[in-house]
């Protein structure tokens, strides 16, 4: 047995011969303004450049900066816009600002009340200091592939609200994503807004949400989110289901909706042929969190287990947050 001298020595000695890697954790120098309104924002981004950037949270941003593997010359403070953080119920529905963070729509009951998806969802995002700091839009725009807000945008059908130099224009969610963190915003406009729509009937919806992640607060292996409406005798009358973590944008698997059609909700066959449906079409990527096979699997399982909670049969997973 070495004594504990010698094993000290020894490690030592492989450091000194293990080449050197440079790590840089640092950001590169940029200019830092402060927005006073979206249309300030917008000529702050149209004079700094293409290389300038909108930091919200940060929560993204930052890291991937102190890596150097983004290096903005200009970074655009938006959450200090009057009113940015507002979250406004109208006839229409939800409509969430430009600075409104995770934990403000965890917090609000108008959001429970209305969409409880969101809120079942968000309690999935990373831990409370990123929650705190990280926004709603942010998340979006940054599209990570397995982050959960856009797969919600997919189930919820909410619509972007994107302000440009000279005009603003409106995508569904399905559209707005397009490619792993890649999005439709062109680099001289911003999000400025995501409206939910309200749903038919309140009582009448059903909603739910699951993910598998490594550990609590870590992004999701993969992830899946259900809205079900029903009509007045207990059927079926719509069904939205996304996945996450499934492909390079989060997916609605429409095939596996339409075979929910008109079944009770606690129609179990019908949750056993849409959760075969979703395996059958998804494409997952391999990575080193997991093969495609496992992700096809796993989504699947969460498909089942989201009807089932929609259902009020008892959940096979604890709530983790
Ligand atoms: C340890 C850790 C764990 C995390 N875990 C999760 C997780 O489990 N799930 C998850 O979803 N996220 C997770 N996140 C990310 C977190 O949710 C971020 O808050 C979010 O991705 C980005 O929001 P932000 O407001 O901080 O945006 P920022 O980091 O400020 O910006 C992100 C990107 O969006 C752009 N941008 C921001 N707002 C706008 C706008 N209004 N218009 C145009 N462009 C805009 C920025 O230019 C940048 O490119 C984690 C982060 C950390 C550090």
């Amino acid at each position: 047995m070495p004594e504990r001298g010698e094993i000290r020595d020894e490690a030592a000695a492989k450091i000194r011969k293990s080449p050197r890697i440079e790590t840089v954790m640092k950001p590169q120098s940029f200019t830092y303004h402060v927005a006073r309104s979206a249309a300030d924002a917008l000529e702050l981004l149209a004079a700094e450049g293409d290389d300038a950037k909108i930091i919200a949270g940060g929560q993204s941003l930052v890291p991937l900066m102190n890596f150097r593997l983004a290096r903005p010359t200009a970074l655009i403070d938006i959450c200090q816009v009057p009113n940015s953080d507002k979250i406004v119920m109208d006839d229409s529905g939800l409509r969430f600002g430009f600075s409104v963070r995770h934990s403000d729509a965890l917090r609000s009951s108008q959001v429970h009340g209305a969409s409880p998806l969101i809120g079942q969802a968000l309690k999935w995002v990373g831990h409370e200091a990123i929650r705190n700091w990280g926004t709603l839009c942010g998340s979006t725009v940054h599209a990570d592939p397995a982050a959960e807000l856009p797969a919600v945008w997919l189930a919820l059908d909410a619509e972007m609200v994107i302000l440009g130099p000279r005009s603003e224009r409106r995508l569904s969610a399905e559209s707005f994503f397009r490619s792993y963190f890649t999005t439709a915003l062109q680099s001289d406009e911003m999000l400025t807004e995501i409206h939910v729509p309200h749903a038919p009937d309140v009582r009448l919806r059903r909603t739910a949400f699951h993910e598998i992640a490594r550990r609590h607060g870590d992004f999701a292996i993969v992830g899946a989110a259900v809205v079900i409406d029903l009509d007045e005798e207990q059927r079926i009358s719509s069904a939205r289901i996304s996945v996450m973590g499934a492909g390079e944008v989060p997916l609605r698997v429409h095939s596996a909706e339409a075979l929910l059609l008109g079944a009770r909700l606690d129609d179990v066959q019908a949750h056993a042929s849409a959760e075969a449906e979703v395996r059958s079409v998804i494409r997952p990527p391999d990575d080193s969190h997991g093969s495609s096979e496992f992700r096809r699997k796993v989504t699947g399982t969460l498909v089942r287990r989201s009807l089932a909670d929609c259902a009020g049969f008892p959940s096979m997973l604890g709530d983790m947050a």
